[in-house]
């Protein structure tokens, strides 16, 4: 039961002051696809994922989402058509427990019972987190932490969901755990997933497709399975 999220990067140059980070940077993700955005440090990766939240402006080129140019909206536009972007780092608030971190995921897209039934969804979904409801984000562990952060961006009940490495810091164990439960949630919600990751082989575990950037262009867009087998990309641009 996929709900749209296609979306489209089309020629896409974004820099900082002038200097480009990304030179013409174009591919698609279809509806419901889960594709993997890999590269080494510094590929342009995250500046990739603030172009599409509108964190950074596109110097030029397009975005589209199921069709509708993004080019032009504000970030909180954006996220109202469907985007949500889970950043790297800690964007769980350490002082507020997880219920209020979720319903802050959850104010300004739904009110009263719809945002009583949207929390609960997501506790159904992460079970280790309805068990946390009253901690602290400081008292959570790296993986609850990326799960929450996950929970929340899903409460304001996105078509795309774009991620920023959520496997930084966790033990490998609870990377392929967040991965599993990434992949049944995307699979569960109909949702299309722009995985951003340095964790290749977790990040192809659960991808249908990968794109490989390298310094700001795009070298490779391959299905997960043949980027995976490819020794010599492997060794060019994913360092293993
Ligand atoms: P990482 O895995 O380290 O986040 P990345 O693939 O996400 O790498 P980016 O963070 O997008 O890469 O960085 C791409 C390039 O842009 C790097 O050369 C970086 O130094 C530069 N860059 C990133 N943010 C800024 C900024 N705010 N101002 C100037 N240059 C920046």
């Amino acid at each position: 039961r996929v709900r749209g999220g296609a979306l489209e990067i089309r020629d896409l140059t974004v820099g900082y002051g002038g200097a480009p980070v990304l030179h013409g940077v174009g591919f698609a993700l279809a509806p419901g696809e889960v594709v993997a955005l890999l590269g080494a440090n510094g590929a342009g990766k995250t500046t990739l994922l603030r172009a599409l939240a509108g964190l950074v402006p596109a110097a030029s080129g397009t975005l589209t989402l199921d069709g509708d140019a993004l080019t032009g909206l504000r970030t909180e536009d954006r996220a109202r058509r469907g985007l949500a972007l889970v950043p790297d780092g800690q964007s769980v608030v350490a002082e507020l427990t997880v219920d209020e971190n979720l319903r802050l995921g959850a104010l300004w897209r739904h009110r009263g019972a719809a945002r009583e039934r949207a929390v609960a969804d997501v506790y159904e979904l992460f079970e280790p987190l309805a068990r946390r409801r009253t901690s602290a984000g400081h008292q959570l562990s790296g993986g609850e932490r990326q799960m929450l952060a996950l929970g929340r961006a899903l409460i304001a009940d996105p078509v795309l969901l774009a991620l920023d490495e959520p496997s930084l810091g966790l033990a490998p164990l609870v990377v392929a755990q967040l991965m599993g439960t990434l992949r049944d949630a995307a699979a569960q919600r109909g949702l299309t997933v722009l995985l951003a990751e340095q964790n290749v082989t977790s990040a192809l575990s659960i991808a249908d497709r990968g794109v490989v950037l390298d310094l700001g262009r795009v070298v490779a867009d391959a299905p997960a399975a043949a980027l995976a087998a490819d020794e010599t990309l492997r060794h060019a641009y994913l360092g293993f």
